[in-house]
């Protein structure tokens, strides 16, 4: 059966950092489920597929929002970040994925490295529409506190959603990162302060509050990330069953 395809139409693209730009679309209402990935085509490489998870959840008007970084050396993901215009379209197909929370179920671990927190910000926007959302514990790192690209959208969300407890991580606080012309030109304050931060990779530092038994996880990010962070904890006692992950 042919695969059916939706387009979209670039409506903003904003530069966050050197390698990382979020892009917005309107077009054809696409019938994902939010924590879901698709596969998308873009103008400036329009044989290779790549896939991209949605950071907001479907909308009846056809809005979407992805988060893209640059892999070094990559065929498509650089050219996104750099070349990506309004006006642009964009195909889309193929909904698919596991990530997902049960609204009734018991609270929520969600551990995000880099971009995987697109479908973990797709999940807590949906879950925001229900009445009784359980809570929702999200750990979302990076390498060092320029990596933290939505840090001061998550902290502005915490002060709208009592049930939303965002914890930020930082593989070392004292790296700064290569310098970075679109991080120091936003010049945006992340909002956590000092005490806020944990230091350590999201493997350890999830790990270290022990087993998740009566939760439902979700890890998403590089395969090394999901990998590490999944046996990091089921190695201290939380059941694999109840984790449900998408390695990039
Ligand atoms: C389920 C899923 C969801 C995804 N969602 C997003 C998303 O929301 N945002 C986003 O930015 N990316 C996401 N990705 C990653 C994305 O699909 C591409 O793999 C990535 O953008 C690289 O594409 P590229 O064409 O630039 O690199 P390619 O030309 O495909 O690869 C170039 C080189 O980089 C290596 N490589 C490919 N991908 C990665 C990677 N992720 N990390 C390290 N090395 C890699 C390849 O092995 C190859 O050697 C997702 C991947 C999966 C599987």
């Amino acid at each position: 059966m042919a695969q059916r395809t939706w387009s979209s139409t670039v409506v903003e693209h904003h530069r966050l950092r050197e390698d990382l730009a979020v892009v917005r679309l309107i077009g054809d209402v696409v019938p994902f489920q939010p924590g879901q990935y698709v596969d998308v085509s873009v103008p400036q490489n329009s044989r290779l597929l790549r896939r991209l998870s949605p950071a907001l959840p479907p909308s009846q008007d056809g809005k979407m929002e992805f988060h893209v970084k640059t892999v070094p050396g990559g065929w498509v993901s650089g050219k996104i970040v750099k070349d990506t215009q309004p006006g642009d379209t964009w195909q889309i197909l193929d909904p698919r994925g596991d990530l997902s929370v049960d609204v009734n179920g018991p609270p929520v671990v969600m551990i995000a490295g880099g971009t995987g927190l697109a479908p973990m910000r797709s999940i807590i926007l949906d879950l925001a529409q229900s009445p009784n959302p359980p809570l929702v514990y999200l750990f979302f790192g990076g390498r060092t506190l320029r990596d933290l690209y939505a840090a001061d959208m998550l902290w502005l969300l915490a002060h709208q959603f009592p049930w939303l407890q965002p914890i930020p991580v930082v593989e070392d606080l004292t790296d700064a990162g290569p310098p970075d012309e679109w991080f120091e030109r936003l010049g945006v304050d992340i909002g956590f302060g000092e005490d806020h931060l944990v230091e350590g990779t999201l493997a350890e530092v999830v790990a270290s509050y022990g087993a998740f038994t009566e939760h439902q996880v979700l890890v998403c990010g590089s395969a090394a990330m999901v990998r590490s962070t999944r046996d990091r904890l089921i190695a201290t006692g939380t059941p694999a069953e109840i984790i449900a992950f998408d390695p990039y």
